[in-house]
């Protein structure tokens, strides 16, 4: 299959991307968070072929992305008044709520479940690409599965060059890891991942929130979880990622006492002049968390590479969207931290 390479300012494409969604292709889209796989959401057998390309496993479910909050109320019933409050607020966003799945959406989507992931992307083609094909578009992150997220288009085709019908090319991803999951059908609301939206704006618009051990801890593979993707493998190069905690200098001295050839690491801009000789790579800057949020999925690609032996990474403090890059670090590092500070 030649895979067609759309502009996101052509005039055409989101028309062109519609039709391809509508005859039961894929599409990678831009979205605000990272680029996603699209199908539409209601059509079983296009919604098996994006967990064929990404290898995904059959128990992991999708999010329905809309182009209108109103549109929920098609896809989910029992919605409670949190979700219209949350949906006011910060739709469109990097926030996906999980609500009570109606019979419209398919099983395949949902992975099974009797609950619904909803989300309506900040990406203007994108919503424009959704209206036109009439359809929620089921799309995951675009990247194999396991593999770190795809922020670029580029990062799009590497993945599925001649294996997906069109990809759209809308420029980098501004918020750059996936959105914010928070659970609406069980009593008190609940955090399943950090991603743009942090977990003090949700708080202070909903007065409680529960963070689901998931974010914070490994889970084993056997477990039953809310969010079934939760306990996979995720955003990981090849190599094995250790984390190092501790003030600049004595993480870099543990760093710089430990390197061997091969190894790499993934620090912030600040920290550059530390590595001279040790091949860093910073993944943006430590005084603006945006730019580590933007920056990291495409730095774990490039160090997605048989070459590199070892990561020693730098992790941001504190909350906020840190917190988001604190948890896709740490399911890289599969939860491996080292504190410099008492080594
Ligand atoms: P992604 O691979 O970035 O598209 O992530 C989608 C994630 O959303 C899944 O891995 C789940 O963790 C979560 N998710 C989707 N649907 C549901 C649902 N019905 N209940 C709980 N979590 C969900
Ligand atoms: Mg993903």
């Amino acid at each position: 299959m030649k895979t067609l390479y759309l502009a996101a300012d052509h005039p055409q494409t989101p028309e062109i991307a519609a039709r391809i969604i509508r005859s039961g292709d894929l599409v990678g889209i831009p979205t605000e968070t990272v680029y996603g796989l699209a199908a539409n959401g209601l059509d079983e057998a296009a919604v098996a072929k994006i967990f064929e390309a990404k290898g995904r496993p059959q128990d992991n479910p999708l999010i329905l992305h809309v182009a209108d909050a109103a549109d929920i109320e098609k896809f989910c019933h029992g919605i409670p008044d949190a979700a219209w409050v949350l949906a006011e607020k910060f739709w469109p966003g990097p926030l996906t709520m999980v609500l009570p799945a109606k019979d419209t959406v398919p099983k395949r989507t949902t992975a099974g479940l009797s609950t619904v992931a909803v989300r309506c992307p900040d990406c203007a083609v994108t919503r424009e690409i959704i209206r036109m094909a009439g359809v929620p578009i089921a799309a995951p992150s675009a990247n194999i599965s396991g593999k770190p997220s795809t922020t670029t288009a580029e990062h799009v085709r590497h993945d599925h060059d001649g294996r997906i019908a069109a990809i759209v090319d809308g420029g980098p991803c501004r918020v750059g890891v996936e959105s914010t999951i928070i659970d609406l059908t069980d009593g008190q609301p609940r955090l399943l991942r950090p991603g743009g939206i942090t977990p003090e704006q949700l708080y202070q618009v909903l007065g409680e929130l529960v963070v689901d051990k998931a974010v914070t801890a490994q889970i084993d593979k056997e477990a039953v979880v809310k969010a079934p993707g939760m306990k996979y493998k995720h955003y990981a190069p090849q190599a094995e990622v250790l984390i190092v905690a501790g003030s600049r200098e004595k993480a870099a001295s543990y760093i710089r006492r430990y390197f061997a050839p091969g190894d790499r690491v993934l620090c912030f801009e600040e920290e550059l002049p530390l590595y001279e000789g040790f091949s860093p790579l910073a993944y943006g800057k430590e005084a603006d968390v945006n730019t580590l949020s933007a920056g990291l999925f495409a730095a774990l690609r490039e160090l997605d590479d048989p070459a590199v032996r070892k990561v020693y990474a730098r992790c941001p403090e504190g909350g906020g969207v840190a917190y988001a890059v604190q948890n896709r670090l740490k399911k890289a590092a599969a939860f491996q931290i080292v504190d410099a500070e008492v080594e």
